[in-house]
């Protein structure tokens, strides 16, 4: 069975599923296609690694939930100053700060209840969703202010409610964060146009200021795209560079892949700062590219750089995810 791995009570990871742009630019398919497609690569890659399919059930119903959420979603019209731009682009900062974004509380709302759902099936941890449930029915927990203060990233907060409610470690900022994440993609397909991926070329989301999940290699020429963990966002990046602490010394840059896998799936590992990101060449693929599909896919892979005494920055679900 599935066993989500919950970092211990106070423990702040990166919490986060994205769906990713080219996901998100399906734009002309319905959202029935959308599934379909989904579900085919999903039992496609449940077949290749018959260890994963549990994970993979798991991922297949947290996808669901927040593909169904996306055409719902009412997100404010953007508009970007030029000058204000410009002092960005030069400053390094992102286009916008998520906690300045006005969320669509309501479709949050909905999504999170969904996802408490697919959480439920699990038995280590359906005790605390049944708290989390009580807590939302009997006014402990405010949803609208848990939303405000995971897109203000408040840790604090998040740590705080979840010792009051006796809930594990990473449980709140999975649920509160995979809610509010289609509506940061919503935003990220109206911002995106305010993007120049030839000058970017920054180890943080250009859009939101977000970490990457996971790498992407496209075309002949392998050009490097970093894939934000949190607006799904993809921009440019250098083949050599660490993503996390932008070390650029070309000796300290390596990566291995097995034989098992082939070449389609690699990981780039930081020898500075012990870091590591899975990338996967897409030409080398050759299937339909599903970021967080096949981020769970290869979880073998995350076990393999961890006994070679790597740490991952951001997991495909948010957390932990062992017993594969
Ligand atoms: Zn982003
Ligand atoms: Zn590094």
């Amino acid at each position: 069975m599935l066993t989500v791995v919950l970092p211990p009570g106070g423990a702040v990871p990166p919490l986060r599923l994205q769906i990713g742009e080219k996901y998100m630019n399906k734009d002309d398919q319905t959202l029935e296609a959308e599934l379909d497609e989904m579900n085919e690569r999903i039992d496609a890659v449940s077949q290749e690694r018959p260890s994963h399919k549990e994970v993979l059930g798991f991922l297949r119903d947290v996808l669901t939930e927040k593909l169904k959420a996306k055409p719902g979603i009412q997100v404010d019209a953007v508009h970007m100053d030029e000058k204000l731009l410009q002092l960005k682009k030069k400053e390094g900062f992102s286009l916008v700060n998520k906690k300045d974004l006005n969320l669509d509380i309501s479709s949050a709302t909905t999504l999170f209840k969904r996802l408490c759902e697919c959480l439920r099936q699990n038995e280590r941890v359906s005790e605390d969703v049944d708290r989390i449930s009580q807590a939302i029915e009997g006014g402990a927990l405010d949803l609208t202010e848990l939303f405000e203060k995971a897109a203000a990233e408040d840790r604090a907060y998040m740590v705080e409610v979840s010792v009051k409610l006796k809930l594990q470690g990473g449980l709140l900022f999975f649920l509160a964060e995979n809610s509010l994440q289609p509506i940061f993609e919503a935003y990220a397909q109206k911002l995106k146009e305010y993007v120049d991926q030839e000058e970017w070329w920054r180890s943080y989301c250009p859009i939101c200021g977000s970490k990457p999940v996971m790498a992407e290699l496209i075309g002949h020429e392998r050009k490097k795209f970093l894939i934000c963990s949190c607006c799904g966002y993809e921009w440019r990046f250098m083949r050599t560079k660490c993503p996390f602490c932008e070390n650029e010394e070309r000796r300290a840059f390596k990566y291995f892949f097995t034989e098992e896998d082939g070449k389609a799936f690699r990981v780039e590992t930081c020898q500075k700062c012990k870091r590591y990101i899975k990338t996967v060449d897409t030409e080398e693929l050759d299937e339909a590219f599903f970021p967080s599909v096949e981020d769970v896919g290869s979880l073998h892979l995350d076990v393999l750089a961890k006994k070679e005494g790597y740490t991952r920055e951001v997991h495909p679900l948010g957390l932990d995810l062992e017993d594969i």
